[in-house]
């Protein structure tokens, strides 16, 4: 579908070796090195794996309006995207205050110029062009790619780190965007972060106590496009804490009865339930358009997954979860909830410990031969219906939708957090940060983040 949305991701230390290019008074010219990943519906996701800006002595001619680079300028860039499989962009600047986001009848025929030579040296069918302009603070972009002769623009950048930034290159006219329903939130936060909530995709996993919070305080935030992914149909047990859930809605899928529910709150929201697991891979790849992904699901599988998406696909991803511990004749011992987020450069839920291991692997393996080893004691039992109360999972909720507000608004402590615990039992709320383990999948030295979506999709084997 040539008219979905494409989205370039880019991590700090990209946007922010991009940025100081335009400190530069004359143009500066590089090399962008990207992952591609296209999700079901079409949208497109050119994710920055490496800038290769230009040294001094490849520019036969440099100055603000004009840029001449010798033909062989590029090639060690090309050599390394063929090493690491990954497409090659054209980028450069045009900065100063009179710096326009807009390709020039040159910049046009640069890119003719270059297109086939890119492909040929990368080994790969898509060429793409970048260009930055205007003052650092204040940049703008035009950035298309091609594959074939069709170019497809990309309408908006996004930055992921510490502090999230989307940059769209048509920006909403502020007069023709009516911010009056959100008034609170803007007299919060403002019209800008308030511009860019309503623009964001955002996707939900697990439709239950927790994410069911999540998904209602977004759409009232403002949101307007959730992906809710559960593969279950509610019970009469869910009532007691899954917002939007009636006793009517008893055996309906709760992604559907979630989706409906927020419907009647936003009706102008795209609203996309998708019954399924994310264990299973057609069902993972609908969260590739989304910009955010909150975790509100409690099987280990599913956490090893969203932690390997939020790798590959640069996707941030705010993980969450509630855990009541009783001892054995019912007394509550502890309340621990838990929201970590997963962003380029940090720790993902594998180095954190976040996962059970031995769990993930019983609940992916077969029923019958998971019941098998279990009866043997090879693997942990699993189906235990753990407590839950909905005053727990919705606090949870609310710290894990502050975490998204937080990163958008660059408000609280630096360095950002990681992670957030919250022990509700003592009153207690503390954060840490955690680095990933050398060589994981999260290590950015480990030339994953940003990969993209190529087979097998996140480097692993599916079940199903
Ligand atoms: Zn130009
Ligand atoms: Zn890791």
């Amino acid at each position: 579908v040539a008219s979905a949305s494409a989205t370039l991701v880019l991590p700090d230390t990209i946007a922010n070796a991009m940025r100081a290019a335009l400190e530069e008074s004359r143009e500066t010219g590089g090399v962008l090195l990207v992952g591609l990943a296209e999700s079901p519906d079409g949208t497109l996701r050119v994710l920055g794996r490496e800038l290769h800006l230009l040294g001094e002595g490849a520019y036969l001619r440099r100055e603000r309006g004009e840029l001449v680079v010798g033909s062989d300028a590029w090639a060690p860039a090309l050599a390394r995207a063929a090493q690491i499989g990954a497409a090659a962009m054209w980028f450069h600047t045009h900065p100063g205050a009179s710096g326009r986001p807009f390709r020039s009848r040159r910049d046009e025929r640069v890119d003719e110029l270059l297109a086939e030579p890119f492909r040929i040296r990368t080994g790969v069918e898509v060429y793409g062009s970048a260009i930055i302009a205007g003052e650092p603070q204040r940049a703008r972009f035009a950035a298309r790619v091609s594959e074939g002769t069709a170019w497809r623009e990309i309408s908006r950048v996004w930055e992921v780190s510490d502090r999230l930034r989307l940059t769209q290159a048509v920006e909403p006219d502020e007069a023709q965007t009516s911010l009056e329903l959100f008034d609170r939130n803007v007299r919060a936060f403002g019209g800008g972060v308030q511009r860019t909530v309503s623009a964001l995709s955002i996707g939900v996993v697990g439709a239950g106590g927790t994410g069911s919070a999540v998904a209602e305080q977004l759409m009232r935030l403002g949101v307007r496009k959730l992906t809710i992914v559960d593969p279950d149909t509610l019970s009469r047990s869910n009532l007691t804490r899954v917002y939007g859930s009636t006793p009517a809605d008893i055996g309906q899928p709760k992604a559907a009865v979630l989706a409906a529910h927020l419907a009647r709150i936003a009706p102008d929201a795209k609203m996309v339930p998708v019954q399924g697991s994310i264990v299973e891979e057609d069902v993972a790849r609908r969260l590739i358009g989304c910009d955010l992904v909150f975790g509100c699901t409690d099987d280990n599988a599913g956490r090893l997954i969203l932690s390997r998406l939020s790798s590959y696909l640069l996707t941030p991803v705010i993980d969450c979860g509630v855990l009541l511990s009783s001892t054995a004749n019912g007394e509550l011992r502890g309340i621990d909830g838990r929201v970590t987020t997963l962003i380029p450069g940090a720790a993902c839920l594998v180095c954190r410990k976040r996962v059970d291991l031995e769990r993930a692997r019983a609940e992916l393996a077969p029923a019958e031969e998971h019941a098998r080893l279990a009866r043997e004691g090879y693997a942990p039992a699993l189906g235990r219906v753990e407590p839950a109360v909905v005053a727990y999972t919705t606090a949870v909720a609310a710290a894990a939708v502050g975490e998204l507000i937080e990163r958008l608004t660059a408000f609280g402590p630096e360095p950002v957090p990681n992670e957030v615990l919250l022990r509700l039992h003592e009153r207690e709320l503390s954060a840490n940060r955690a680095e990933p383990r050398p060589g994981h999948y999260c290590d950015p030295a480990a030339g994953k983040l940003g990969r993209g979506a190529a087979d097998p999709f996140l480097e692993q084997t599916w079940a199903r």
